[in-house]
C-alpha cells in the first residue's frame, strides 16, 4: 500500500528547501538547482540510450514557432488557452518616449506592444513535421528532439509549469508500422518508468480541447484511443500526473504538410514525450530528497559506472 503524503505545499517547500528548485516568483516557471538537473538530464540520457539502436535522428530547435505554424498545426483552434504569443515593440522615437513614461508611471504599456512573427513553442514536435513533406524514404522517418515548451497554465503544482522540457521522439510512415511503433513504445516506456522503481500505471487520455465543441474533440480522442499517458502518483494519490505521452495523430500533420510515403499512400505520425519536469519529480517523490539515498538499482541506471 502507498503510505506516502500527498501535499501539495509541503512537496513544494521540501524542493525548495533542499535546492533541488529556485523560486522565481512566476508560477510556474522555477529555477533548477544543480542536483535536480542532473537528475533530468541523466534520465534524458537513460532514455537516449535505450533507443539508440533505433537509429533516431537528434534535431534541436529553438523555442520559438512561426505564427504561421502555430495557424496551420490549428493550435488556435484547439488550445488558445495554452498559447504563448512573443510580442515587441515596433514604434518610432516619440512612441518609445511614451512606452518607457508609462513603465515608469507605472501605467500599463502593453498596448503599445505588436505581435512578432514567432509564438512560444507549445510542443516539441511540431517544427518536426515540416521536415518530413513530399514523399517519406522506405520504412518512413524516426526524429528525436529535446525542446523548451511552454503553456499557459500558471499553477502552485510543482508538476504543471509554464516552461518546461520534453524528450520526444516521432515517428512518421506507414498507418500499421507507426501504429506498431508506438504500441511497442508504450511497454517499453512502462518497463523503463517501473525499473526506475516509479509505481505507474497507463491509461487512454484527451487533450484539454478548449470550448464546448472541445468537449467532443476530447471523448473522440478517447473513443478512438489516439492518446495514451503514463501516470505515476506525484502530488496526488488520487490524480495521478502524466510523465510521458503517446499521440497517434493519424493524417493530421501528414495532410497539411503534405507527407506520403514512400508508394505515394497516406501517411500517419505518432509522437511520444516524456516530460523531463514531471519524470525527475516522480523520481524525487518515489525515492526522497537526497539522491544518495536512492536504491542501487536507480542510481546505477542513472549514474552508470
Ligand atoms: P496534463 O494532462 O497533465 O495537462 P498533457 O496531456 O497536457 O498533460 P501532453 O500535451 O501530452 O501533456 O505533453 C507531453 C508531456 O509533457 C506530458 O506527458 C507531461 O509529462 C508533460 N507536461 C505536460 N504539461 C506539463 C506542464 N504544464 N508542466 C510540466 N510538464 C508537463
Ligand atoms: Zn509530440
Ligand atoms: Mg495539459
Amino acid at each position: 500500500m502507498d503510505t506516502r503524503t500527498y501535499d501539495i505545499e509541503g512537496f513544494a517547500e521540501q524542493l525548495v528547501e533542499h535546492g533541488l528548485i529556485v523560486p522565481t516568483g512566476i508560477k510556474g516557471a522555477y529555477g533548477r538547482g544543480p542536483v535536480f538537473e542532473d537528475i533530468l538530464q541523466r534520465f534524458d540520457a537513460l532514455v537516449k540510450r535505450i533507443a539508440a539502436d533505433d537509429g533516431a535522428q537528434e534535431l534541436t530547435f529553438p523555442p520559438v514557432l512561426a505564427r504561421a505554424m502555430i495557424e496551420k498545426v490549428g493550435y488556435m483552434d484547439n488550445f488558445p488557452q495554452l498559447a504563448g504569443s512573443v510580442h515587441s515593440f515596433m514604434g518610432t522615437d516619440k512612441q518609445a518616449r511614451e512606452l518607457s513614461a508609462k513603465v515608469h508611471a507605472g501605467e500599463r504599456w502593453e498596448d503599445m506592444l505588436s505581435p512578432t512573427d514567432v509564438m512560444l513553442t507549445p510542443a516539441a514536435c511540431y517544427p518536426v513535421y515540416p521536415t518530413f513533406s513530399g514523399l517519406l524514404p522506405q520504412g518512413g522517418r524516426l526524429v528525436t528532439v529535446l525542446g523548451w515548451v511552454f503553456r499557459h497554465e500558471p499553477s502552485d503544482e510543482p508538476t504543471r509549469l509554464q516552461h518546461f522540457r520534453m524528450r520526444e521522439y516521432i515517428r512518421v510512415g506507414k498507418p500499421e508500422d507507426v501504429v506498431a511503433w508506438r504500441d511497442a513504445w508504450l511497454q517499453r516506456g512502462l518497463t523503463l518508468l517501473e525499473g526506475l522503481g516509479l509505481p505507474v500505471q497507463s491509461d487512454v487520455a484527451s487533450d484539454p480541447f478548449f470550448g464546448r465543441a472541445g468537449k467532443m474533440m476530447a471523448a473522440n480522442q478517447v473513443d478512438q484511443r489516439l492518446k495514451f499517458e503514463i501516470l505515476c502518483p506525484v502530488i496526488s494519490r488520487e490524480k495521478p500526473t502524466a510523465i510521458c505521452s503517446f499521440n497517434w495523430h493519424q493524417d493530421h500533420f501528414s495532410s497539411k504538410f503534405g507527407i506520403r510515403t514512400s508508394e505515394d499512400a497516406v501517411a500517419h505520425t505518432a509522437c511520444l514525450g516524456f516530460g523531463l519536469e514531471r519524470v525527475t519529480l516522480a523520481l524525487i517523490k518515489a525515492h526522497g530528497y537526497d539522491v544518495a539515498d536512492w536504491p542501487a538499482k536507480v542510481r546505477d541506471q542513472l549514474w552508470p559506472r
